[in-house]
């Protein structure tokens, strides 16, 4: 998708923590790509006012996650938004983990804030909350068209088997028909991540049903994620170069089918190995 839309002689200005997969396409389209820090709107802002200064031809775009897949914060979405408008910029959001997660019928974080016609295009996955694979792309009719047309990786690959999208329909009926879900898998995330802080675990600025719980190096973050195993807890430790340097972590995402019992179960056994790691904070571990 990046590929048709930007190409040599424009710029791309991202998250520092953008996923893989949206560096590669920024690399692919033969575009300057230039990151700002994690969420720093005001970082953007200066490249977006630079570039107005500089005022070479080509079209500006701003990529970006909107909740970010090994810290589960939220982009600064309305100010991000914002700043592509009055700067003239296309705006690109990946809801990877946004979709089936936020906002009505599950549409993702620029639904649920309300600013979709300010959204060039969303990409949103099928393999994170839908349970499926594959992906699709949402936006204008000129958008979509013009993606048609021109997105050489999308025209020159087959398209998904029926049965993966029927059963990415599947899905995505059943979180209209029941939007309790997503209330549902916000409140138990915070419910877990309350818990957890609580114990002294560092959550990093996860406010979503992603929750890292930081542990610093790769390998007690594996010795954790063994430990938590054999206890009957499966969490995945997350290692460099997945996130930078000495910010290794165990990853947890939060279902909306997890009962209470099974987020305590989760808090009971995390507290232990926690406290055998000795990753608990000192001053709740020493209470
Ligand atoms: C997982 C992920 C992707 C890739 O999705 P696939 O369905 O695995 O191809 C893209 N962007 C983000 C932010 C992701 O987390």
């Amino acid at each position: 998708m990046i590929t048709a839309l930007a190409g040599p002689q424009d710029v791309i200005l991202g998250d520092a923590l953008n996923h893989a997969s949206i560096i590669d396409g920024c690399r692919l389209s033969g575009a300057t790509y230039k990151t700002y820090p994690h969420c720093d709107t005001a970082a953007l802002a200066k490249l977006l006012a630079a570039l107005d200064l500089e005022g070479k031809k080509g079209v500006r775009l701003v990529v970006t996650e909107t909740v970010f897949s090994m810290d589960g914060d939220l982009a600064p979405l309305e100010d991000i938004a914002r700043l592509c408008h009055t700067h003239n910029a296309l705006l690109i959001i990946d809801e990877a983990h946004a979709t089936g997660c936020f906002g009505p019928g599950g549409h993702g974080l620029a639904a649920h804030l309300g600013i979709t016609p300010y959204v060039t295009v969303a990409v949103h996955t099928l393999s994170k909350a839908l349970g499926g694979f594959g992906a699709f792309v949402t936006g204008s009719e000129l958008v979509y068209q013009y993606l048609l047309n021109v997105a050489r990786p999308f025209l020159f690959t087959t398209a998904l088997p029926p049965a993966t999208i029927a059963a990415a329909q599947a899905a995505l009926d059943l979180i209209e028909q029941d939007p309790s879900r997503i209330t549902e898998l916000q409140r138990k995330a915070a419910f877990l991540r309350t818990h957890l802080k609580a114990l002294g675990f560092h959550t990093l600025q996860s406010e979503t049903h992603i929750i890292p719980l930081l542990v610093g190096e790769s390998t007690t973050a594996l010795r954790m994620a063994e430990l938590l195993r054999e206890h009957g807890l499966y969490a995945v430790a997350i290692r460099p170069p997945t996130v930078p340097m000495g910010q290794a972590r165990i990853r947890l995402s939060v279902m909306a089918t997890h009962t209470q019992q099974d987020l305590l179960f989760a808090v009971n056994i995390l507290e232990k190995v926690g406290k055998q790691l000795k990753l608990l904070q000192e001053r709740i571990c020493g209470e």
